[in-house]
Formats: structure tokens, sequence, C-alpha cells
């Protein structure tokens, strides 16, 4: 029966680039998709930016532009990272769409209706300059406690106390500095209370109801205990407050001026409008999808929103007449050898830092996917691990199936396979297609670590038969010339239902090995349909490289900013006696001052801090170095500057400079220049050589505006 999907995955928070939690995430939902796809089922995979919200708002306002070109920009740099991890989303849209503005505002009119919203006067901080009330996360003053100063409206760094923003000695806006007042207001709520809501979310969460796929409890067991915690907890489910005052980003709630969602309210009802945006777009009817009640709905999330996602959507969908998901996955985090990742300590690593050093994005698709499993845990990347199974694995045991055979197809046999010994009662092809039917059942409960375990299982059998019948020895002697075409051509068919097996996890060599093979793309159902006698394959060609371990090495070369950005570029300050007349201005000629300008014709320049991310030699220059330069746009640039006289690449990675952020991008010998460096140097530079590179005071961070 061919299932009908919607798939989505947790919608990143539009201020930031992606981290690597965020590609194991889509990873992990990829994989899974495009394993339903191999079987035929009709998938709808989308994603979208988590676009509102006052940290929004206040970082756009900060980088002086609205917030709806701030989230654009981050949107901007999304592709480079799906691309680069080959992950196939149909659609990537963002909450602050007009889909979302008119699904959100539905789902409330009808959550209204059915009696569901209710108004509440509270109290909250409120910032009398900025004229705004105050999240808790924009208030700091005194411990109540210890009386540590600068601590946060919920706890205490110092002595770990936990209390409400209220409890604060002297609380200080963090946006202004002033003294928060008091203020009340309206809000409205979510009856999460309700006894319909309790008795609807005690069967979905914790019942057998409506599961599609096998009848088993629908959430994974640590995540229904959770939902049970909740839901049997002693004062019961609170109403949820889904209201903000303006000025808000975020979306304004019909016949209430003044008011808006809060961004946890519309950020999920993305996933709805990211198909609907998809579905229109390619002429498809999303309401008959959407009601169709054999549609199934799925959510990849991380462990920290599972209660966004075990009681307030489906509370949400259920009431206001939509279909409810069919189940939240949820993953745990990743940590870096052990550890929660951390940028100062050198143990975060980039993705885009992965690719731009060339290292292979299935190598990291096949590590993540050996790793995980349907439990809420954290996967740890280990470099060294990592390593073994990237070379001893994928390369030692399935890549090199093919090199050890394929070759010998193509000299010896004009490229045709023999296959007149290929019977459906074959031992060898039998206990190889077996295993589809356990690895299948792997992959759709999410069980990749061991779905890759039992295909490497099968490529450990076709290896021993490659060790006892020897096609190199076989090849010797052209008496054991059909012996040699038999088995060759057996283990090329082995390696087709291996890569079968594989396919999932790595599209791209999957891809190679289809045309290499000269075969259409493989679905799961042909593990059972062999390739026929005299098929003619392709001469092999090289898969996949083995992981140098030098490259985990720059992997984890994290920049140290400040404290060396002192050491080399020391402050201006007094000149040590004796150097100041060199450098009077007396002594050398400064170029004659361009024209006058006006501020506007200034302001017409964005010069931008960024952090030179990586550096290198351009090969064929004696001029230019490359720079990799991230200006907290979310995306990498690359820079071409005319500086290689004056350093070496090692000493600009990890520092800061100015960049001329709107320059029009411009095509050179070697590549695409994105902008320009500002430096320093004289106007005669045989009497006074020298360049000069820019380099902020240390606290200026990737983004800021320079003017
Ligand atoms: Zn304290």
């Amino acid at each position: 029966m061919t299932r009908k999907l919607f798939v989505t995955t947790a919608l990143p928070y539009a201020n930031g680039a992606f981290h690597i939690g965020h590609i194991m995430e889509y990873i992990q939902a990829d994989i899974w998709v495009r394993f339903q796809r191999m079987q035929g089922h009709e998938v709808h995979f989308v994603g979208a930016d988590d676009a509102h919200g006052a940290p929004i708002m206040i970082a756009a306002e900060k980088a002086g532009v609205t917030p709806q070109a701030f989230v654009a920009n981050i949107a901007a740099g999304r592709k480079q990272y799906l691309d680069g991890f080959h992950i196939a989303f149909d659609n990537w849209h963002s909450t602050d769409g007009p889909e979302n503005h008119a699904l959100s505002r539905d789902i409330y009119r009808k959550l209204k209706a059915a009696g569901f919203i209710t108004t509440k006067t509270i109290e909250q901080f409120y910032d009398p300059v900025k004229s705004m009330f105050l999240p808790d996360r924009y208030i700091k003053g005194e411990c109540p406690k210890c009386g540590a100063k600068d601590q946060y409206g919920d706890s205490c760094e110092a002595c770990s106390a936990v209390y409400a923003p209220t409890d604060l000695k002297n609380p200080y806006s963090t946006l202004t500095g002033a003294t928060p007042v008091m203020k009340s207001s309206e809000h409205f709520f979510f009856k999460l209370s309700d006894q319909q809501c309790v008795d609807f979310l005690r069967e979905w969460a914790l019942g057998n109801i409506d599961n599609a796929v096998d009848g088993k409890p629908r959430l994974q067991p640590e995540v229904a205990n959770k939902a049970r915690e909740w839901l049997e907890n002693d004062g019961g489910l609170s109403d949820w407050d889904i209201s903000r005052d303006a000025p808000y980003f975020g979306i304004e709630i019909p016949d209430a001026p003044g008011k808006y969602f809060y961004v946890w309210l519309d950020a999920p009802v993305g996933y709805l409008a990211s198909l609907k945006n998809y579905f229109d777009k390619t002429g498809r009817d999303f309401d008959a999808f959407m009601t169709d009640p054999t549609t199934e709905q799925y959510h990849f999330i991380g462990k920290d929103i599972t209660y966004f996602h075990t009681l307030f959507w489906p509370a949400m969908l259920k009431f206001s007449g939509h279909k409810i998901p069919n189940n939240v996955f949820v993953h745990g985090f990743i940590t870096v050898s052990g550890e929660k990742m951390s940028k100062s300590r050198g143990t975060g690593i980039s993705p885009l830092r992965y690719l731009d050093i060339g290292m292979n994005p299935e190598w990291l698709r096949y590590y993540i996917a050996a790793k995980l499993n349907a439990k809420v845990e954290d996967v740890d990347f280990n470099p060294e691990d990592f390593v073994a199974r990237v070379n001893a694995d994928l390369i030692g045991k399935y890549v090199n199936i093919a090199s050890r055979a394929a070759g010998f197809i193509a000299k010896k046999f004009d490229g045709t396979l023999s296959m007149e010994w290929a019977t459906d009662s074959d031992p060898f092809l039998l206990t190889l297609r077996t295993a589809a039917t356990e690895i299948q059942a792997l992959f759709n409960g999410r069980e990749f670590g061991k779905a890759l375990r039992a295909a490497m299982d099968q490529a450990d059998i076709v290896n021993a038969y490659v060790d006892a019948n020897k096609p190199w020895e076989l090849a010797k002697d052209p008496a054991h010339s059909a012996a040699l075409h038999e088995v060759c051509s057996r283990l090329m068919e082995a390696f087709r239902i291996l890569s079968i097996y594989l396919k999932p996890v790595l599209p791209e060599l999957v891809q190679q090995v289809e045309s290499m093979l000269n075969l259409q793309p493989l679905q799961w159902a042909d593990v059972s349909v062999p390739m026929l006698h005299g098929h003619r394959i392709k001469p092999y060609t090289h898969l996949m490289q083995r992981v140098d371990p030098k490259m985990l090495d720059a992997l984890f070369e994290m920049p140290e900013q400040v404290a060396d950005t002192q050491k080399t570029h020391p402050l201006p300050g007094p000149l040590p006696e004796g150097e100041g007349e060199n450098r009077s201005s007396a002594n050398f000629k400064i170029e004659a001052l361009a024209p006058e300008i006006k501020i506007d014709d200034f302001a017409k320049i964005d010069l931008r801090i960024a952090m030179i991310v990586n550096c290198e030699h351009v090969e064929g220059s004696d001029k230019l170095l490359r720079l990799t330069l991230d200006a907290g746009e979310g995306r990498m640039r690359n820079v071409f500057s005319g500086i290689k006289s004056a350093y070496q690449p090692e000493e600009l990675i990890g520092k800061m400079t100015v960049l001329v952020a709107n320059l029009a991008p411009r095509k050179m010998k070697f590549g695409v220049s994105e902008g320009m460096v500002l430096a320093a140097s004289a106007a005669d530079e045989k009497a006074n050589p020298g360049i000069f590179i820019l380099n902020p005071w240390p606290g200026a961070t990737p983004g800021m505006r320079v003017g």
C-alpha cells in the first residue's frame, strides 16, 4: 500500500547560521524520507525559518535593518548547507510568509469559536525608555540570595539559586539600562487546562489510538514518560499565554489591535504553511491532502522542544479541527568527544568549515547514521571513531567490493556480466537478499545504526567470499576465465544489493554506483531484481576517498579571537620614545585627499565587521590571498585580497577585520570576489613599504556595521 506522508524538521530560529545540531536533525529526517521514497511512498518533506519574536526584532534593530530584511538575509544562507549535506527538502519557507499569517489566524479563530481562548490581566516588567514589556531574558539584576551582580531573571550563575524576575534586587533592562516598572496588560491564553484538552492529550500521548503504523504506543518510551509527568502533575496543565504586546515582530491577533501571537504559537503552524506554499507552487491541493484521513504527519524534533510538540501542538490542531500529528520523533543533542560543544574550548564543528576543507558530506551522513537510534540519546562525534568507521567500514568493506571486481569485468569480459548461475535459490544471494526485511524494518523504525550494522554484516560475508575465491589469482590463468567471470559478476550483483541498503544514507555515492552499473535509480524492491545475463556495466571509476586524519585537525582548529588579536596587533597607544619620529607625517608624503563628500555618500558604503574564518594562498598568484569571511550573514563570503606580501595565511585566520559588504561581486581569474577588506598602505610604497589590514578593537563581532 502506498502511504502518503507529510514530514518536517523543527524550524530553526532565524537569528543565526545552522550549527552541526541542525545538520544532524536534517540528516536524520532526510535518511528516513529517502528510505520511504525508495519504497514507493508519496512523501512531502518541508522546512522553514522560524522568523518571529522579540530576539529577532531586537537583533534586527541593532543591525539597523527591518526584521523582514534580517530574516531574509539569514534565509539566503540556508541553501549552501542543505545542498552541501545532500538534504532534499521539497520546500523551505518562512513563518513570516502570507500562508502562515492566514493559517495562524484561522486556527486561532477556530479555537476561540470552540471556547478554548480566554483572557487574563497579568503584571510584567516594562521598560519605560523602550516602551516595551520585557521578556525575562532582557532583565538582569542582583541575586536575591547572594547579591551577585548582573544575574538573569530566572537563576543565579554564582550560587545557582532559582527565582522569578520580580525577586531580583535593583533590576535593570539589558536593552536600555532603565529600571523596569511593573505594568499590567491583558493577555490571551489557550485553555490547555480544559478537561477536553487533558482527556485528548492523555489519549494522544499515552494511549494507542490512531497509530497508523504498527499499533504500538505512539511516543518513544522516554517521551511518553515526560508527557505522563506533565499530564499527571498535581497542578494539572496550565493555560498557555499565547499573546505578546506591541512592539513585537509577529502576527497580529484578529480583533485585538496591538496584540501579537507569541512566536511559539505560529512557529509550528509554519509546518503547514510551508507545505501549503509548496503545494500552491506545484499545483497540488493542500486542503484535500490535509483532510485525507490516510495522510500521515510526522515531525522530527530535538528533545528541548518536546513540551511544545506533545502538548500545545496536538491540542491546537485537534480543537481547531485539523489533522493531528501521527507522531513526533525526538532525538538527543550532538556532543563532541563526550562533551557539549563549545567554541571557546575548540570543540565546535562548523558545518561550513567541514565542507570548505573538502570533507565529503556523505562521510558525515554515514557516521551520524551509524550513531543514531530510535531513542532520545545524545550522539557523540568522536574524531578517531569517525575516521575508523568511514575508512574501515564504508570504504574498506563496501566501496572496495566494487574496486576488486569491476576492473576484471571491464578488462577481461568487455564490461558484460555473466549471470547464468544466478538462480533464485542461489544461497549466497539469498542470504544477502533475505537481510532486506530486517534492514527495512530498522530503517522504518529509525534504528539507523542497527540498519547499517546489518548491512555491514552482509558486506563482511561478501568480503569473505572475495578472500575465499581470490579473483586476482583466477585472473592469472586463462583456464579459470569462466570462474573469474562468475565470481566477479556475483560480486557486482552483491555490490548492487548492498548499494540499495545504503542508498538512503549515501544518495550521491549510490547515484555514482547506479551510473557505473548502468542502472535506473534503485528502489527498495529492486533487491530481488538481479542484473541480467549479458548486462553491460561501465568501467570502474573511483567512488570515494578515504578520510585523511589531518582533515579532522583542520576541522577542530577553531579561531581564537580577542586575546590573540591583542598579542599580534598591539592596540594604539603612546609610542615608545624614539619611534615617533619615524612615523611622523613630516617624514613621508601622504596621498592627496579625495574630493569632499556628504554623509549620504559615505552612508552608501556598507562597512561590516567580518571574521577571517579561513585564509589560503591562491595557486598561480603572487599577490592574492583567498579569504573566507563571516560577516554574520549566515553564509560565508569569498574575498580575494592583494595582501600576500604582508601576511601569512595562518596569521589572519580567526582575526576580525572590516569588509566593504555592498561592493558588487567581481569575477576574477581565480573566482568571484564578494567584497573587499580594508587595509592601509602608503602612497609611496617604495619608501614606506607595507600593507596593514584593519583590525577592530576587541569586542566587535561579525555583522556589526562600521560607521
Ligand atoms: Zn546568587
